[in-house]
């Protein structure tokens, strides 16, 4: 039943054609190490090889100082985001989440019965971060609070202090969800420690983005054993081996991280900076992906562009007249820039 919680946001067009700046991902795929590892491991896909499952769990416990006992592998973050809302809340256990924020927990809610509260995200034509202040105050007695940063679609990190200020200011059984998915993007302070801290946190970290193993599938789940367990209750973790080994290698390159940070940062940066020449306000992303406000209908927007080849992210009803862009390669980049040029010279519909 999780599928349907990918399936929403299925794109349009053909994957082998066009531009397909619309899903988050990274067009730079698995780094050459990853890529190698898991061409090592076809030949012995008749292996369960039990243990490398504990190698990448205690790899990543050691570079982030966890307690192996905290981290569980998932096939990228997805599963334990929907499972996380579906162990804690409840018809009278709510979810609270920003707006516009990233949809996948709203729909996990649907299947417990949980109100879902959606809080706007604070300043909205400036940083766009969330408000936690008013999430704090938003719902009596919350099972999820779910903050994603950087957030997925405005790619605006939220500050440390806010962030500080939910953890400690929540009711004591809630669980604060902190999707980090788009975290290695950007420099702001990850939240692993609120989980060394003894913290009712759950962290979600996925290869699906920097890593560029959207495909592959791997991902991180961290929290206390006890939450840790709750969670488990709903899926497997028994990863393949192409993605165990493709994860490991991926971790075990010491400058991946700062490598493609950069490249993300340049393409975004250059594509940002002609947008706002053009007279165009986009939100102060430090991730992958911002919004784009484009002064139409974004459905409109979004429809001409596809007819133009060129696919770009989805609208949110909060802010309709605004459409996700997914930072891509520089040529696709370019190209488009040359097909929304053309969209914005063109009549609105
Ligand atoms: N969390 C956020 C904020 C996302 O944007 C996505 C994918 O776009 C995911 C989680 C799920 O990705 P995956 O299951 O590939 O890790």
């Amino acid at each position: 039943a999780h599928l349907a919680f990918a399936q929403r946001g299925r794109r349009l067009g053909d994957p082998n054609h066009g531009v397909h700046i619309d899903s988050n991902e990274n067009p730079l795929g698995p780094c050459d190490a990853a890529r190698q590892a898991m061409l090592d491991m076809v030949p012995k896909g008749g292996r369960y090889f039990f243990d490398m499952q504990d190698d990448l769990i205690d790899l990543f416990a050691k570079q982030e100082g966890l307690d192996r006992k905290a981290v569980r592998v998932y096939a990228g973050s997805s599963e334990p985001l929907a499972y996380t809302v579906l162990a804690f809340t409840n018809p009278s256990r709510p979810l609270v989440i920003a707006d516009p924020g990233y949809e996948a927990p709203m729909f996990a809610a649907e299947r417990t019965g949980a109100k879902v509260i959606k809080v706007p995200l604070a300043d909205p034509k400036g940083a766009a971060t969330h408000d936690t202040k008013a999430m704090l105050g938003a719902a009596a007695n919350p099972g999820v609070i779910y903050v994603c940063n950087p957030n997925n679609p405005t790619g605006t990190c939220t500050p440390r202090a806010d962030i500080e200020s939910l953890v400690a200011g929540a009711p004591k059984d809630a669980v604060m969800l902190i999707d980090e998915a788009y975290i290695h993007l950007c420099d702001a302070p990850r939240s692993l420690d609120f989980v060394k801290e003894g913290k009712n946190v759950i962290v979600l970290r996925t290869f699906s983005k920097l890593y560029g193993m959207a495909g592959i599938r791997m991902g991180f789940a961290v929290g206390r054993p006890d939450l840790m367990d709750k969670i488990d209750y709903f899926g497997s973790n028994f990863m393949p081996i192409t993605a165990t080994a493709a994860a490991i290698a991926s971790l075990k390159q010491a400058d991946l991280i700062e490598t493609r940070k950069k490249i993300t940062a340049g393409t975004r940066g250059e594509t940002m900076a002609w947008l706002k020449g053009q007279g165009f306000a986009v939100t102060p992303s430090e991730s992958n992906c911002f919004m784009l406000d484009t002064r139409r209908d974004g459905k409109d927007v979004l429809k001409a562009m596809a007819a133009k080849d060129v696919y770009v992210g989805r609208i949110w009803p909060a802010w309709p007249t605004q459409v996700r862009i997914t930072v891509g390669t520089p040529e696709e980049m370019m190209t488009f820039r040359k097909a929304f040029g053309e969209v914005m010279a063109g009549p609105a519909a």
